[in-house]
């Protein structure tokens, strides 16, 4: 069946000695991504061919630019990125598209770098690796990015990236404090700041992208009704419970999580239009993922739609 992968990765030589995020302790395991983050012309060509991806969307791996504290170094490496990217789709436009890396320290310039990357490049959308020197996306500065995104009709996805500071949550247990746990937890209440926050409900056009099956929240939407409408002391009207805002503008891809049941609750709570299949390449295993989607107990029209119509529909390819 034809797939489209959507959080699949890649580096440049500027940002790969200071921007990219080292989620494992084995030196071999990294060397091995290292190697194919910055490969688009043998290794990840063979592997879309022997596991049936027709075509990946890619971006910038976590942190990027979002790990820069400069603003002008952070604007100049998100155009050197998107750049570089660009060259690389065109040189093989139907197995790869892009998403923007954009300067998220200055709203304006990311909305003009994105508003860029979509009329001159043809890129689908962004990619955002979380907060930027502690600011959250729900924040008010972030308003005029939101109508910009809003007017250009394209998706963003929010990544996981590294955490503004460390919670004492995590104190003396660093192996929480990274993608098993602790990039899940940052990246669910980034999401649910722009549901509960208001930017959703103000820009009710905008399409916002969680990988990881949607970072546990697909799993939660009764209990944010519930805990909302409690907090609040009273009910809230159909169209402002959390969960409608979620199934109006999030859809979740399956990055990372090979595993049936969340799949089958992430098509529950989302419903099949909701639901992309993704890799997270190089970082997860591509034979695995599509090993897992061809045979996921679903119907064959689902599947369809997780593994390319739903990305064909949202990102408009
Ligand atoms: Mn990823």
């Amino acid at each position: 069946m034809r797939k489209i992968a959507l959080e699949e990765h890649f580096t440049t030589p500027e940002l790969a000695e200071k921007y990219v995020a080292r989620p494992t302790q084995s030196d071999t395991l990294f060397a091995d991504v290292e190697r194919r983050l910055a490969d688009f012309d043998e290794l990840r060509l063979e592997m879309m061919d022997r596991t049936g991806i027709d075509l990946m969307v890619l971006s910038v791996t976590t942190p990027g630019v979002q790990g820069v504290k400069d603003t002008d170094e952070a604007v100049r490496h998100a155009r050197g990125a998107n750049d570089f990217l660009a060259r690389e789709v065109h040189k093989r436009p139907k197995r790869y598209a892009g998403f923007a890396h954009l300067p998220m320290q200055d709203a304006a310039a990311a909305a003009d770098e994105l508003e860029r990357c979509v009329r001159d490049f043809g890129f689908l959308g962004a990619l955002i690796n979380g907060q930027t020197n502690g600011h959250y996306l729900d924040e008010d500065c972030y308003a005029p990015f939101w109508e910009r995104v809003q007017d250009l009709d394209v998706p963003v996805y929010l990544h996981p990236g590294s955490m503004a500071d460390h919670p004492a949550m995590f104190a003396h247990r660093p192996e929480l404090d990274g993608p098993i746990w602790a990039w899940t937890a940052e990246t669910a209440a980034h999401a649910l700041r722009l549901v509960l926050g208001g930017t959703l409900t103000r820009f009710p056009k905008v399409r916002l992208i969680l990988g990881h099956m949607g970072e546990t929240l697909p799993f939660l939407l009764w209990r944010l009704d519930s805990r909302r409408a409690f907090d609040l002391g009273a009910e809230l009207a159909p169209d402002e419970r959390p969960s409608a805002i979620i199934k109006r503008s999030l859809a979740v891809t399956t990055s990372g999580v090979c595993d049936a049941a969340p799949l089958v609750a992430a098509l529950h709570a989302l419903g099949e239009d909701n639901v992309l299949f993704s890799v997270d390449y190089p970082y997860e295993d591509p034979q695995v993922a599509c090993d897992f989607i061809e045979a996921a107990p679903i119907g064959d029209e689902v599947r369809a739609k997780v593994c390319h119509r739903n990305a064909e529909r949202i990102l408009r390819i």
